[in-house]
Formats: C-alpha cells, sequence, structure tokens
C-alpha cells in the first residue's frame, strides 16, 4: 500500500513538473482573452494564483524525483531558466527575417546590415567600460535613481559614467524612461558607411517620483537590459539602411508590423533577461508587471514568463537550502524544529 500511494504521488509530482518543464505556454492561457486591458489585473491574479500551485507541485516533484540529488534538481532549473533565453534570442531572430522578407531585402545588403549592426554593438559595449568624457548625470534625477542606476550597472560591468541620465522635461504618460542611442554614418554616396564609434548613450527618465522602490528597481533593469543588448543600435541601422537602399523612411518602418514585432521582441527582452540575470530583479519585474501592462508590447503572456522565471528562482534558492542543510530527512527535521521552537 505505501509502494502504491508512493508510485501514485511520484507520478502526479512527475507528471506536473514535466508540465511546467514546457517553456511553452500552459492551456489556461489560451482561455484568458489578450489585449483586453481593464481586465489586466485580473487575468495576472489568476496567472499568479496557478503559479502558488505550480510551484507547489514543483517542490514536490522536485523532492520526489531528485531526492538522492538535489544538485540535479537545480541543473534541471538552470537548464530552464537557459531555454527561456533561449526562446526569446529566437524570436528577435525571427523578427529580424520578417523585415527581411517583408522588404525583400538583397542577401548582400542585408548582411552587410547585420554585421554592421554586430560591429558598433561590440564597439559600443567596450566603450561602455570606461568612464567617457561628454557623459553626464543631471541633477534633476532623484538621488535613489542613481543610486539604484549606477548599482546595475556597475553589477553589469558597465562604468556609470559611459552613459548620460536625463529627466525629460515635457510630460510623456506613456513612458517611464527610455534608452537612446546612436550612430556615426555618412550616406552621401552611393554605399552606407557606419563607423564603429561610440556615440555617448542615454537613458531619459519620465517619472519623477516612484515611491515603491521596487517597481523603481524593475524600470531601471529594464533600461540598462535596452543598453547591455544594444537594442537602439539595432533600430538604428536598420532604419537607415532602408532608408539608404529602399528608401523607406523611419515613419514607415514604424507602423510596418515586422518592425514592431522587433520592438517587441527587444521589449521582452529588455525584462525577460534582466530578470534572468538576477532573482531579486525577477521578483521586482514579476511585481510591476502584475498590475502594468506595456501598452502595445507586454501584456498577460509575458507577466506568465516573468512570474515563471521568479518561481524557478524561488525554486532554485529553496533547494539550495535543502542542499546546505544535509538532504530532504535532515532538511525536514530542521524545519520541524524551528516550527516546534516557534509554537
Ligand atoms: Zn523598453
Amino acid at each position: 500500500m505505501k509502494k502504491l500511494i508512493l508510485l501514485f504521488s511520484a507520478s502526479i509530482g512527475l507528471l506536473i513538473g514535466l508540465q511546467a518543464f514546457s517553456t511553452t505556454i500552459p492551456w489556461y492561457m489560451k482561455d484568458i482573452p489578450h489585449m483586453t486591458h481593464h481586465l489586466y489585473p485580473e487575468n495576472c491574479a489568476t496567472i499568479k494564483y496557478r503559479q502558488h500551485i505550480r510551484t507547489f507541485f514543483r517542490r514536490i516533484h522536485s523532492l520526489i524525483v531528485h531526492r538522492n540529488n538535489i544538485d540535479s534538481a537545480i541543473q534541471e532549473i538552470d537548464a530552464e531558466l537557459e531555454a527561456i533565453r533561449a526562446k526569446f534570442i529566437n524570436k528577435e531572430k525571427k523578427a529580424l527575417q520578417k523585415i527581411k522578407e517583408k522588404y525583400d531585402l538583397d542577401n548582400h545588403i542585408w548582411s552587410q546590415c547585420l554585421d554592421d549592426i554586430k560591429r558598433v554593438k561590440q564597439h559600443n559595449l567596450t566603450s561602455l567600460k570606461s568612464s567617457q568624457q561628454n557623459a553626464s548625470h543631471d541633477e534633476n534625477v532623484s538621488q535613489e535613481i542613481k543610486n539604484i542606476l549606477c548599482d546595475l550597472l556597475k553589477q553589469n560591468d558597465i562604468h556609470p559614467l559611459s552613459i548620460s541620465v536625463t529627466m525629460a522635461d515635457s510630460e510623456n504618460n506613456a513612458l517611464e524612461a527610455e534608452a537612446v542611442g546612436s550612430v556615426v554614418y555618412t550616406d552621401d554616396q552611393e554605399t552606407l558607411i557606419i563607423y564603429p564609434r561610440y556615440v555617448i548613450q542615454e537613458i531619459t527618465f519620465w517619472m519623477k517620483n516612484c515611491t515603491n522602490s521596487e517597481e523603481l528597481l524593475a524600470i531601471c533593469a529594464h533600461e540598462v537590459e535596452h543598453i547591455l543588448q544594444q537594442h537602439m543600435i539595432t533600430r538604428r541601422i536598420i532604419k537607415l539602411y532602408l532608408r539608404h537602399y529602399y528608401t523607406i523612411s523611419a515613419d514607415i518602418l514604424n507602423g510596418c508590423d515586422a518592425f514592431n514585432r522587433l520592438i517587441k521582441a527587444q521589449e521582452q527582452q529588455a525584462e525577460i533577461f534582466a530578470a534572468l540575470r538576477d532573482p531579486h530583479v525577477a521578483h521586482c519585474m514579476a511585481l510591476k508587471r502584475k498590475c502594468k501592462y506595456y501598452p502595445n508590447y507586454l501584456y498577460e503572456k509575458h507577466y506568465y514568463y516573468l512570474s515563471t522565471i521568479d518561481m524557478l528562482w524561488k525554486l532554485r534558492t529553496y533547494l539550495i537550502s535543502v542542499k546546505d542543510h544535509g538532504g530532504i530527512v535532515d532538511d525536514a527535521k530542521m524545519r520541524c524544529k524551528k516550527l516546534l521552537n516557534f509554537i
């Protein structure tokens, strides 16, 4: 009988665990209508509730299936986090391919464009490691924002004085902050030439006050990730190529589905990659997106992925603590002891 119960529990744990390993959206998400703004908080509350259930079964799954080797459970989580990263790298690649297909771009010009993007990005990432002469930090940006931002930049090997930080002097309800970057080029001849020169990149803040430090961290981490991925360089160089070789203006491109797909993929990366770098950032990102969507780009599906990453980090921390306490049995004894002392 005991064996039967154990087998039954193991099967349930395994089934739920395996379902949760997938990087695809789960079945219940299909019932959630997207882009219905007024229902967003309710939909995210439903997702969060499901994630709690999932967390519970993931713990059982890990403890049953990996009871003799906690390290393998931790490795499994690392592989899942990596699979999520790969998924979102792929989304950007597909979006780039869609732009090429949409405008039937010549193979040679397109590969030159991708090479220029890669070259300028690499050059900029090197420049970002040291302070730059013309970079400045606006005194109108609050000290709290500066502290959070500078900590994040340093953690990611970016010198805080390699970029400028400014407070916008106009109102913009749609934006909280924005990373801006440009390139040096000449397009007065037949060939467009893009130079690998670093132009001071900038993070501009629109929100003046934010009482919630977790939300502030999420906003700063989003912009720092744009800098780390050099997203604005990709967008800028594609616009330059399409204008120079195909007379397609930036306005036309901004209204094009394929280009918007690229922007969406990069906005997703800005949050998913930042969450994959740091468990606390993942927690803050998930908290923020539980209540606020990013109009036109990030909705319930995005919250699902952020809350999954947050759940995986927390599960990982739990498994490390189990391992540190000498395995499942010793950990359970220690927790019981703590509980008894508390009672
Ligand atoms: Zn963004």
